[in-house]
């Protein structure tokens, strides 16, 4: 397993070496081997080079089989232009892999149920859902301008465009996601109102033929915000576009409680599939071994689940991240009364010793 390393910036170096570690412990019992080789991104990038992302970073990554990465930016570098902060070097490496689909998982755990913001009773049946955004597409992307009108003010519009070929991509890749959970798929749009989102549901709904296996469902945006407070656990897969997911992704976060626990995956249809924890590099706690590595750890679950289709070792993973979670241990995030709160590097350990 060849393996790109961007820890970046702030906590992102410290949660990284803790994910680099339980993939060792795992690699090592299921005979596999890995090779690691850092690269610079972010504000680390910026103070070394003068930029945030090099055509070498670009040119290690895209020969690798996978990308790992922490967390980039900070208050230091938040004043240079756009196209020279840190996240720019996010954009850029996410372009140059062609990833074209954002999976990111909501899940609560059982241990945990206490740190969401919603009910105990909303959660009886658990939770436990992907959430697939499109990532290239939509009006972040599509024609935007502004014009000055003759009484001073302006008029400026966003388009919201996408095109039958990539909305089959990312159906198809929901599909097959869908197909390795419980076969339920809901495509979440605003067909009564937009155009693109009636293309949408025509090209979901003729893919579908070919998953007769698959219970497909269609939801408008709109009742989706308010079906995920309500009864958020009616879901399991959600394909949805750009604006939508990345609205929805962020309402389903806070339903688990805490940034610290959530992984994501960024795939294309290249082979390099870009893995990272979805919070950012928390200056706040960087260099004090607060930081909760679970979401950087559940990235490398994730990548050896899509990625390398190392079913049974991601699913170690998991399982080792609740026996330390039922054994009370916690980072200081979702720590509460009665648990032992573990810095960054002890909660790695534990989770290694778990495997
Ligand atoms: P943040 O996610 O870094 O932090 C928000 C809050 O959550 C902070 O209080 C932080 O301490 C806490 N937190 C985050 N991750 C944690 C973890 N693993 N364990 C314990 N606590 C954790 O968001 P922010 O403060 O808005 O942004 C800080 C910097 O990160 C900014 O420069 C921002 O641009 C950047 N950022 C980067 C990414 C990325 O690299 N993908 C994503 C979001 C923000």
């Amino acid at each position: 397993m060849k393996l790109a390393v961007i820890p970046g910036d702030g906590i992102g170096p410290e949660v990284v070496k803790q994910g680099l570690k339980v993939l060792n412990a795992v690699a090592k019992k299921y005979k596999f081997e890995v090779e690691t080789q850092d690269v610079l991104m972010g504000g680390i990038a910026i103070d070394k080079t003068g930029v945030p992302l090099q055509d070498e970073t670009v040119k290690i990554c895209k020969e690798s089989d996978a990308v790992l990465l922490g967390a980039v930016g900070g208050e230091k570098w938040d004043k240079l232009p756009g196209n020279l902060r840190p996240e720019a070097g996010l954009l850029g490496i996410r372009k140059a892999l062609g990833v074209y689909a954002n999976l990111r998982p909501a899940v609560v755990f059982p241990q945990l149920k206490s740190a969401s913001m919603l009910k105990e009773e909303a959660l009886k049946d658990g939770l436990d859902i992907m959430i697939i955004r499109e990532l290239t597409g939509g009006a972040y992307f599509g024609e935007k301008k502004r014009v000055q009108l003759e009484d001073g003010t302006y008029k400026a519009w966003d388009t919201m465009i996408y095109s039958t070929a990539e909305i089959e991509r990312i159906t198809h890749m929901a599909f097959g996601i869908a197909k390795k959970r419980i076969n339920k798929l809901t495509l979440v749009d605003k067909a009564n109102v937009l155009e693109s989102s009636r293309l949408w549901r025509e090209v979901v709904t003729d893919i579908a033929k070919q998953y007769p296996e698959v219970e497909l469902n269609y939801m408008y945006v709109d009742n989706t915000s308010m079906q995920l407070i309500r009864n958020p656990s009616q879901f399991n897969v959600i394909l949805t576009e750009n604006t939508f997911g990345d609205i929805i992704s962020d309402e389903a976060s806070m339903i688990t409680g805490s940034l610290g626990m959530l992984p994501s995956a960024s795939l294309g249809d290249g082979n390099v599939g870009l893995y990272e924890p979805i919070h950012g590099s928390a200056p706040d706690i960087a260099g004090q071994d607060k930081a909760n590595p679970i979401a950087t750890i559940m990235s490398v679950a994730m990548m050896l689940r899509y990625s390398f289709n190392m079913l049974d070792a991601a699913d170690d993973i998991e399982k080792a991240i609740n026996k330390v979670l039922d054994k009370g241990y916690r980072t200081g995030d979702i720590a509460i009364e009665g648990t032992k709160v573990v810095g960054c590097e002890a909660m790695g350990d534990l989770i290694v010793g778990e495997i």
